[in-house]
């Protein structure tokens, strides 16, 4: 995943990354700026692993439960860490509004990132978007291919470069590749 960031090569520039693999003691060592912990209830990651789940796959269900407590634990662990860093926590509860979520991040992100400077629209933002997607790209085909199915379209985002532009394209692994 850091690997992903460096290749970018956008000094000076801060960059978001965001997923589960992220605990606030490793990023000490590659963030120097800020960090943002979602954190979420039993019930909600119940429903998400479950919802993951493809058809036949029995034996991955009755592990659900274990994977559940493991992921409170993990979720407890994250909260104290980052609490003890001083970085933001933003609950997400079961039947969440994500306008709420949203607007706590936004504010977590805007306050973090407000001294530096933005990737210049045009060219720059657009290879930019175009590193980002090929990203997404790669971490989709890992998981198609380890649970051995084809997920639905992903939307990708617009690489014309224009500031503010939030457009999106929706495409499967197979489409996203012939238009590569
Ligand atoms: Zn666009």
């Amino acid at each position: 995943m850091m690997g992903d960031v460096r290749a970018a090569q956008v000094p000076g520039v801060p960059t978001l990354v965001e997923g589960p693999q992220l605990r606030p003691g490793a990023e000490a060592t590659w963030s120097p700026i800020d960090s943002i912990w979602l954190i979420t209830t039993a019930e909600r990651t119940r429903t998400a692993r479950l919802k993951r789940l493809v058809a036949g796959e029995d034996a991955a269900r009755l592990r659900v439960e274990a994977l559940v407590e493991r992921d409170q634990l993990i979720g407890a662990r994250l909260r104290a860490a980052a609490l003890d860093a001083g970085s933001a926590v933003v609950e997400v509860p079961t039947d969440v509004d994500w306008d709420c979520v949203l607007a706590a991040v936004r504010e977590a992100v805007n306050t973090a990132t407000a001294s530096f400077g933005r990737l210049r629209p045009g060219r720059e933002l657009s290879s930019r978007r175009r590193h980002e997607n090929a990203v997404v790209y790669r971490q989709i085909v890992a998981h198609e291919r380890h649970i051995g199915a084809t997920l639905p379209a992903f939307p990708y985002a617009c690489v014309c470069g224009r500031s503010g532009c939030t457009d999106t394209t929706p495409a499967t692994s197979a489409e996203f590749e012939a238009c590569a």
